[in-house]
């Protein structure tokens, strides 16, 4: 797979893209926070996202970026078995860009491994998908599109 990782590269280097937020697995929301209150975050909005089977908590950068934590909702989710493989921390990155379905279908088409081949409902109302480690060097790789 490691010729994909420069496929994948290439195909978001065209199509530009933001950091949007970086994943981080916790056991609970009131439990992960507690660092990142003493760092100074005193909000943390939180949704559910069921089509992944989690509770999200945002915590918001100055510079639009933001730290995403990732609580289960059941032992389904893909972030209870991060958690029992991995224990608590940085599941993924997250890079915010424009015209998601075309990106998918370019990716795809160049063999990158994705874990969703089409959109999904993510937070915020967003649409994403997500490249496979095997296709990125490690990093599971988030893509969301703001609606
Ligand atoms: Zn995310």
């Amino acid at each position: 797979m490691t010729q994909s990782y420069g496929k994948a590269g290439e195909i978001l280097r065209a199509v530009g893209f933001e950091l949007d937020h970086l994943g981080v697995a916790v056991r609970s929301l009131d439990e992960g926070v507690k660092f990142y209150r003493a760092l100074g975050f005193s909000e943390m909005p939180i949704e559910e996202v069921p089509t992944e089977m989690v509770r999200v908590g945002f915590l918001n950068l100055d510079n639009q970026a933001s730290i995403e934590l990732l609580e289960p909702t059941s032992d389904e989710s893909p972030i209870a078995k991060f958690l029992a493989k991995r224990g608590p921390g940085i599941h993924h990155v997250c890079l915010r860009v424009k015209g998601i379905d075309e990106i998918a279908l370019k990716l795809k088409a160049a063999g990158v491994r994705l874990v969703n081949e089409t959109p999904r409902p993510g937070a915020h109302s967003c649409r994403v998908v997500f490249i496979h480690p095997a296709s990125t060097g490690g990093v599971l790789l988030e893509l969301s599109e703001r609606s």
